[in-house]
C-alpha cells in the first residue's frame, strides 16, 4: 500500500507544480516578449563609414548599403568615392 500512496504524493505533485507554473508562465511572458529589453528596439551600435565613430542603428544615415554618422560624413564619403 506503501507505494501506492507514495505515487499519489508524486502525481499530486506534480499536478500541484503544473499549477505553479502555470501561475507563473503568463506574468513570465509579459516581461520577456521583447527578449528581456523594456525598450523594445536593440541598441546596436555600427561605425561611421567615414569618420569611424560608432553610433546606434536607429540613428544612422544609410547611404547605398553604407552607415554614416551624419550628412557631412555621408557627402564627404560620396564625394571621395
Ligand atoms: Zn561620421
Amino acid at each position: 500500500m506503501s507505494l501506492i500512496r507514495l505515487l499519489t504524493y508524486f502525481v499530486v505533485g506534480y499536478l500541484f507544480w503544473k499549477f505553479l507554473k502555470w501561475l507563473v508562465a503568463p506574468a513570465k511572458k509579459r516581461g520577456d516578449s521583447s527578449g528581456g529589453n523594456p525598450g523594445g528596439k536593440a541598441m546596436l551600435l555600427i561605425k561611421c563609414n567615414a569618420c569611424g565613430m560608432f553610433i546606434t542603428e536607429s540613428r544612422a544615415l544609410m547611404v547605398r548599403g553604407r552607415a554614416y554618422c551624419s550628412t557631412a560624413c555621408a557627402g564627404t564619403a560620396a564625394n571621395r568615392a
